[in-house]
């Protein structure tokens, strides 16, 4: 099977900007940012997405996550930021190697992540709270 194209810019054989590099974790520059400083965090080691990755290797990519969101915004002078996790394919994961996305915010930029909701009615979230409860320890398919 082909390598994934985040384990192939970890080894350098693809081209990579990276910001972030310890013995586990690298966060390098999205080549299709959503905004300015567009930042990926990623394990070193492959895995697929939430549902394959280790406890302590998540630890340290959500930690190092906070380390660079912060160090993105202080250098960019970024208002905030977003953070991404997509897991699956129809949750939008098109890079099957996870990661977090960092995304910038600067004031009055024209992002908006804020799809139409409407409110939900009590029985239905008291049915659903029941069902998730139960699905507990099930892990995600
Ligand atoms: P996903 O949709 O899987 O959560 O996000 C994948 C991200 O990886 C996208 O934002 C996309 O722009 C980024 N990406 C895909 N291929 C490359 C690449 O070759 N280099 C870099 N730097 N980013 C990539
Ligand atoms: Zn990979």
């Amino acid at each position: 099977m082909e390598e994934c194209i985040f384990c192939k810019i970890l080894k350098k054989e693809c081209p990579g900007h990276f910001v972030f590099e310890d013995d586990s974790v690298a966060g390098f520059l999205d080549n299709h940012p959503l905004n300015r400083g567009h930042t990926l965090i990623v394990p070193k080691k492959h895995y697929d997405s939430m549902m394959d990755v280790p406890d302590d290797v998540l630890s340290q990519l959500i930690v190092t996550t906070k380390k660079v969101g912060i160090q993105v915004c202080n250098a960019l002078d970024a208002a905030g930021f977003n953070l991404f996790q997509n897991n699956g394919t129809h949750a939008g994961q098109v890079v099957p190697h996870i990661h977090f996305h960092i995304i910038p915010r600067f004031k009055d930029d024209p992002l908006r992540f804020r799809p139409d909701r409407k409110q939900a009615a009590a029985e239905e979230l008291s049915a659903l709270k029941e069902k998730i409860i139960a699905g507990n320890g099930t892990g995600l398919r």
